[in-house]
C-alpha cells in the first residue's frame, strides 16, 4: 500500500491552539474540496509505504510534541494512515490531525489512535464552495471524542450569517471547543480588523470562545 506525500519536515507548528509546538510533518498530495484560499496546491509528491514513511520520521532524532499529519486532506489515505498510526504510536510519537472536516467514517476508523484533532470549519462565504454543515456536524460528533479545536478562514467576503452558523453548530456538539478565526493569509491583515473585532465580539455574545490567530510561520517566513 502506498500514498502520496509531498513533504516530510520538522517545523514548529504555525497555527491554531498548538501555536509554536515543534513537530514533525507528514504532508499528504490531494484534497476532496476546492477552497478558495486554497494555497496548498503541489503538483510533486513521491510514493511511500507506511515502513518507509515511518523509518524517515524515525530520523528525527529530537522530542516533538507530536506528528501534524496534514495536507491536502490525509483522511483520504485513511488505510495508510491507520498502518502508520499503528507504527509510530508504538515509539511513543502523539497525534495531530489537521482536516477539512468532512470525511466522518474515515474519521470513525481512525479516531482511537488520533490525540488532537485540529479541524476546519469551512465557510461558504469564504471557501466559495456549497455549504457543508451536515458534514462539519457530523465529523464533529466523532472527533469530539479526543481533544478538538476548529478553524474557521476569515476573509472580506466572509459573512456574519456564516460564524453565526458556525457558533450555532459548534454549541450544539462541542460547547468546550474553542474556535480559531485566522485571517485569510493572501489578503492585506489591515483590510481584515474591523471584520475579525466584530466576529470576535459575535462569538462572545454567541457563547463560544474564540481566538484570532494568523498563520505565524508565513509571518516569520519559515515551513
Ligand atoms: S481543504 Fe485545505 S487543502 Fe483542501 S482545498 Fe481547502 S484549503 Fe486546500
Amino acid at each position: 500500500m502506498k500514498a502520496k506525500i509531498v513533504e516530510v519536515f520538522e517545523s514548529i507548528q504555525g497555527e491554531g491552539l498548538y501555536l509554536g509546538e515543534k513537530q514533525i510533518f507528514v504532508r499528504f498530495f490531494g484534497c476532496n474540496l476546492s477552497c478558495s484560499f486554497c494555497d496548498t496546491r503541489p503538483d510533486r509528491f513521491m510514493e511511500y509505504d507506511p515502513q518507509e514513511l515511518f523509518k524517515e520520521i524515525e530520523l528525527y532524532q529530537d522530542k516533538y510534541h507530536s506528528i501534524s499529519f496534514t495536507g491536502g486532506e490525509p483522511l483520504l489515505c485513511k488505510d495508510f494512515l491507520k498502518e502508520i498510526l499503528v507504527l509510530t504510536a508504538k515509539h511513543g510519537h502523539k497525534h495531530y490531525l489537521e482536516t477539512n472536516g468532512t470525511l466522518t467514517a474515515e474519521l470513525e476508523e481512525l479516531i482511537e489512535y488520533i490525540d488532537f484533532v485540529a479541524m476546519d470549519l469551512k465557510l461558504p462565504s469564504s471557501t466559495g464552495m456549497g455549504d457543508l454543515w451536515d458534514k462539519h456536524r457530523n465529523f464533529l460528533k466523532v472527533a469530539r471524542r479526543k481533544e478538538v479545536f476548529l478553524k474557521a478562514i476569515i476573509c472580506q467576503l466572509t459573512k456574519e450569517e456564516d460564524l453565526k452558523q458556525a457558533l450555532e453548530l459548534i454549541r450544539g456538539v462541542s460547547p468546550g471547543s474553542v474556535l480559531i478565526l485566522q485571517p485569510n493569509s493572501n489578503e492585506h491583515p489591515g483590510l481584515l480588523d474591523k471584520k475579525l473585532s466584530r466576529f470576535k465580539e459575535i462569538c462572545v455574545q454567541e457563547r463560544v470562545t474564540a481566538c484570532v490567530i494568523p498563520q505565524i510561520h508565513k509571518m516569520i517566513g519559515i515551513k
